[in-house]
């Protein structure tokens, strides 16, 4: 911006930066908020932080089985990795060999089924995975049909009592100090090389 120059009538050079060009969308937005120099985002006029910034979020779509993945009771690393899951965004190989990276070989390290690793394969064709998945069942005596992850959150959402379901899920299975999880990878890791 040159010196004195008005910021809200400032107009970015086409070969600003990234930063500098959204800036100055958000606020094209937010000169919205007024007609006649009257905020209009509340009744009163009055200007309230919250309604600008409930504004500047708009209105995204609300993922499905968000409140499965997002639960109080689940570990941050396992939110996250859920939700790449859930996005098809895990860095398996098939991403790798689709980014053009380096990879000795895509086919999954876990099996002996020479399979591209791909999300469906690991969490639902790979034998290794169905071994994993077969045992934990019988440890937490449950019957979950082994599927996407997609699939598999919105069939816990329909038949697990949803939210609370998951809760009761997450505590009994997915604690990462449970010995008994990490005894059954590592029984499955043996024959691994
Ligand atoms: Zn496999």
């Amino acid at each position: 911006m040159k010196p004195n120059e008005n910021f809200w009538t400032h107009v970015p050079s086409y070969n600003c930066s990234w930063y500098w060009n959204n800036l100055n969308k958000i606020k094209l937005g937010m000169q919205q908020w007024y007609s006649n120099d009257r905020y209009t985002l509340t009744a009163n006029g009055k200007y309230y932080v919250n309604q600008s910034y409930l504004a500047l979020l708009g209105h995204g779509t609300l993922v499905e089985s968000h409140e499965l993945i997002w639960s109080k009771i689940v570990l941050p690393k396992h939110m996250f990795i859920l939700w790449l899951a859930y996005h098809k965004k895990l860095f398996t190989k098939d991403r790798t060999v689709g980014m053009r990276m380096q990879c000795e070989t895509a086919d999954c390290m876990l099996c002996e089924q020479e399979e591209i690793e791909d999300a469906k394969h690991v969490f639902v064709d790979c034998d290794w995975a169905k071994a994993v998945w077969s045992e934990l069942m019988q440890w937490v005596e449950m019957q979950l049909p082994q599927m996407e992850t997609r699939v598999t959150l919105s069939y816990i959402k329909q038949n697990e009592g949803g939210s609370a379901g998951c809760d009761a899920w997450s505590t009994g299975v997915l604690q990462p100090e449970d010995q008994e999880l990490e005894k059954i990878s590592r029984t499955k890791c043996e024959h691994q090389p």
